[in-house]
């Protein structure tokens, strides 16, 4: 089956959703996703999202970044996320968006690494509350179509440009993707069971691949399991270019558990707000506030020398109401457990969170073929650089994202007065 549409979006994350809302109505979009719609890593998001505070804010969260990043990072995309970051918080704001608030301003919290608190926050759950609306948005769109349960598996390439993507659908889409075919406009989106599976290729002037991290790979990941980072294989494949493969992000603090899935995240803001690490002595052994990767490092040496499976994470110098209104997730996903963070510590243990590398591209979220870009964690367009400061990563996703659907527009203004 064919389907034709002027963009065709891979990944229903704030990456895509947010290049979505940022392309002009007057184009028809379809957005794919391998699972439902919210089933990716922004919704999961709970520490928060970064923002220049203030003018005089600059060189510090420049160099925060920059040491997070062991100075790996590329500058000029440092400094674009941090000049974009106002208008991209006045445009969550706009959709809805709910940050905590301090009287008139914003509240601020603070997590490692950070010189300062320039994290705006939505309790413990600020991807999920920035997804909803975003989604909530999307939803709103008539040029958009979502399709659930549908795969890239490939992309199409003519001329050596990309020209859409090949994916398998679920069965349940099979009367949406008939009357798509047919030309014929459709609902934005139906619910669907997952199962059976039917070829379709969805072809575009422009492909945008937003299908996030790899963290699926890995026996212990706080990302979603579907997430491969199938984006990445079919890139090597067509020789599309790669960039860092071996810069993953290993979060120093998810909840230690037996079990086998994802891994729940005990947010760096913990840590921001007080919390501290304990050795199986109830001995402080690292500065909690130190970058992810040292963080990581400490614990599992402190793992190894005495023997143990996890450390210990202390809410002790968190007064209660802190707890209960700034992580009411992580206090309730605890209970469930069997701890009350007011009361005891919890075991934490390190494990895969974040992939730095990706598919290269530049300021513009351009990959090195033509007409194919990507956007968000399957990206790098060198802003983390070794190592991701706490909080950048949605609001990069976004601003890159944006920049991919203005780039978009522009290439295809250029190629109409070429003709
Ligand atoms: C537990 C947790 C907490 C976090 N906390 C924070 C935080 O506080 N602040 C912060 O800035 N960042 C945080 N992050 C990181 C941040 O959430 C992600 O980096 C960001 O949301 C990535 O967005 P994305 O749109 O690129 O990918 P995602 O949101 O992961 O979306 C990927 C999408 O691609 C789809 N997809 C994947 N493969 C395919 C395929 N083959 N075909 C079709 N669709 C496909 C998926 O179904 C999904 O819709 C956190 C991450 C986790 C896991």
């Amino acid at each position: 089956m064919k389907i034709k549409t002027d963009v065709v979006i891979v990944g229903t994350g704030v990456a895509g959703m947010f290049s979505a809302l940022k392309l002009p109505r007057d184009k028809k979009i379809v957005l794919i996703t391998k699972e439902d719609m919210r089933s990716s890593d922004s919704f999961l998001a709970q520490g928060g999202i970064c923002v220049l505070r203030d003018e005089n804010d600059y060189d510090s969260y420049f160099e925060d970044t920059m040491k997070a990043g062991h100075y790996e990072n590329r500058k000029e995309s440092v400094d674009i996320m941090i000049r974009g970051s106002r208008d991209i918080i006045n445009d969550l704001v706009g959709y809805g968006v709910d940050f905590k608030r301090d009287g008139d301003d914003f509240a601020y919290t603070r997590e490692g690494a950070h010189s300062r608190p320039r994290i705006l926050y939505h309790e413990d759950i600020t991807g999920k509350e920035i997804s909803e609306k975003l989604l909530g948005q999307v939803l709103k769109l008539e040029n958009v179509t979502i399709l659930e349960y549908t795969s890239m598996e490939d992309i199409l390439v003519k001329d050596g440009k990309c020209v859409g993507v090949k994916a398998v659908s679920a069965e349940a889409n099979r009367t949406r993707l008939e009357a798509m075919a047919a030309g014929k406009k459709v609902k934005i989106q139906e619910e669907i069971q997952p199962g059976g599976k039917i070829q379709v290729e969805i072809c575009g002037e422009a492909t945008i691949l937003a299908s996030g991290g790899i963290g699926g790979r890995y026996e212990h990941s706080t990302n979603y399991p579907h997430l491969t980072g199938d984006a990445l294989d079919i890139a090597k494949k067509h020789g599309v270019r790669l960039e860092h493969l071996d810069y993953v992000q290993i979060h120093p603090t998810t909840l230690y558990s037996k079990k086998p899935g994802r891994r729940f995240l005990i947010s760096e803001s913990v840590r921001g707000e007080g919390a501290v690490l304990y050795n199986s002595k109830k001995e402080r052994f690292v500065n909690e506030l130190l970058p992810r990767d040292v963080v990581t490092e400490a614990i599992r040496e402190e793992m190894k020398k005495e023997g143990t499976d996890h450390v210990w994470l202390s809410m002790e110098n968190i007064d209660k109401d802190t707890i209960l209104q700034h992580f009411p997730n992580i206090y309730q996903r605890c209970l469930e457990e069997g701890y009350d963070v007011t009361k005891e510590c919890i075991p934490v243990v390190p494990a895969q969170h974040y992939f730095m590398g990706g598919i290269w591209v530049d300021s513009d979220s351009r990959t090195s073929m033509e007409k194919l870009y990507a956007v968000g964690e399957t990206s790098c367009n060198g802003v983390h650089g070794a190592n991701r400061l706490a909080s950048n990563s949605l609001l990069e996703s976004l601003v890159f994202a944006k920049r991919a659907a203005k780039a978009i527009v522009q290439e295809q203004k250029h190629a109409a007065g070429a003709a």
